[in-house]
């Protein structure tokens, strides 16, 4: 089991509706305590310095923020269901600092980490679209995207065949080289991956001919995407272990597939939630009545109940949408019933029209006559009103 995480609003030390501005210097105050580069080989700085970069990355974008406020931790989880896509393991935190600081640190990657010990492929982005039923539902696609293969020619060293990288002369094979630079913040310690050999330690003297000495081939690769219900437009799902491939025996990097769903004409979603617009006779209105609602599970009746006014929202419990977590739960359906006033009527319909106006007025219009009767001049301006 993985260490449990704080929570990103409490390692910031912000308040949950912290606005960017709070968030930025927050981050700017502990980025600046705990970088590396303040607190050489301190081990206890660089994890607190990562931790605050990791929040940082999240709550500063506002997709991630909202998957974050939604799922907690749960969002970012290694083949989770809450929405995956965000790979810390793989990502440059001096790019956020470099943002922030601009070139304090001279721009420049201090990462302690041996440039050329094993590390996990590049992850590779892709999106799928579905539709909005397919979202609810789940579903499976199939993408299509270019990643590479180490090269079978020569076997992913990028050496011609028959002969042998050569130990790089300026690093010793190590990959990386160390300098000291005056900062703003005094002497610092920059490690840098080698210029000479790219951080791999190794210089290739007779490339390849078939991958040209980088050791990777380009193809093309198919996955089946298995999309669970519930899924969200900008979600992402992670398939592990199916990116680029690592480099000196590291595992290979994720596909992270976003999930872009399609506009429904008749739905709208948020979050869990169903929202439609269903129109209702007059008659149905006010006498009550059946009528016929579309939800994503079909079509269901509904009973009207006599004398429901006009964008009154109803709640068809369950009809909504799966939670990524728990697909047999579900939100709610709401519908708003729109109570129509006919365009066009015929003869007849007019002469019942009037005929049901006046046997309904006195309890409709009891108001209206009262404040009328004040002005001087009921009749005039019923008359006028109801004139169809
Ligand atoms: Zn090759
Ligand atoms: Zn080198």
């Amino acid at each position: 089991m993985a260490e449990q995480k704080r929570d990103y609003y409490e390692v910031l030390g912000v308040e949950k509706n912290a606005d960017d501005a709070a968030l930025k210097k927050a981050y700017r105050a502990l980025a600046k305590k705990y970088h590396p580069d303040m607190n050489p080989g301190d081990a206890e700085a660089e994890k607190k310095f990562k931790e605050a970069s990791e929040a940082y990355a999240v709550l500063s974008d506002p997709e991630k923020r909202r998957q974050y406020d939604q799922f907690g931790h749960a969002a970012f989880e290694q083949g989770g269901m809450g929405g995956g896509g965000f790979d810390f393991s793989g990502m440059d935190f001096t790019d956020i600092f470099g943002d922030l600081f601009g070139d304090f640190f001279g721009g420049r990657r201090s990462s302690g980490r041996a440039s050329n010990g094993p590390m996990k492929g590049a992850n590779i982005r892709t999106s799928v679209r579905i539709t909005f039923e397919e979202a609810i539902f789940g579903c499976e696609k199939e993408v299509e995207l270019n990643t590479k293969d180490a090269c079978k020619t020569c076997k992913g060293s990028g050496a011609k065949p028959g002969t042998k990288p050569v130990t790089c002369g300026k690093c010793n094979g190590k990959g990386q080289v160390v300098f000291t630079q005056q900062s703003f913040f005094g002497m610092v310690r920059n490690v840098q991956a080698c210029p000479d050999c790219n951080g791999t330690g190794q210089i290739i003297k007779e490339k390849c001919p078939d991958c040209r000495g980088t050791g990777y081939i380009p193809i093309k690769k198919r996955f089946a995407v298995d999309i669970p219900a519930g899924i969200d437009n900008g979600q992402c799902k992670r398939l592990a272990g199916q990116g680029e491939p690592g480099v000196n025996g590291g595992p290979r990097g994720d596909v992270l597939v976003e999930v872009i769903v399609g506009r429904h004409p008749i739905f709208q979603r948020q979050d869990q939630n169903i929202f439609s617009t269903v129109p209702v006779s007059y008659a149905v209105a006010a006498l009550g009545g059946d009528i016929v609602i579309d939800t994503v599970d079909g079509k269901v009746v509904y009973e009207v109940k006599a004398g429901t006014q006009t964008d009154t929202r109803v709640r068809l419990k369950g009809k909504g949408v799966p939670y990524l977590r728990d697909k047999n739960t579900r939100g709610d359906h709401y519908v708003t019933l729109v109570v129509q006033v006919p365009e066009k009527l015929s003869h007849e319909a007019k002469e019942l029209l009037r005929k049901f106006d006046e046997a309904t007025s006195d309890s409709l219009n009891a108001a209206k006559k009262y404040t009328d009767s004040k002005a001087g001049n009921e009749t005039k301006k019923k008359k006028k009103l109801f004139d169809l």
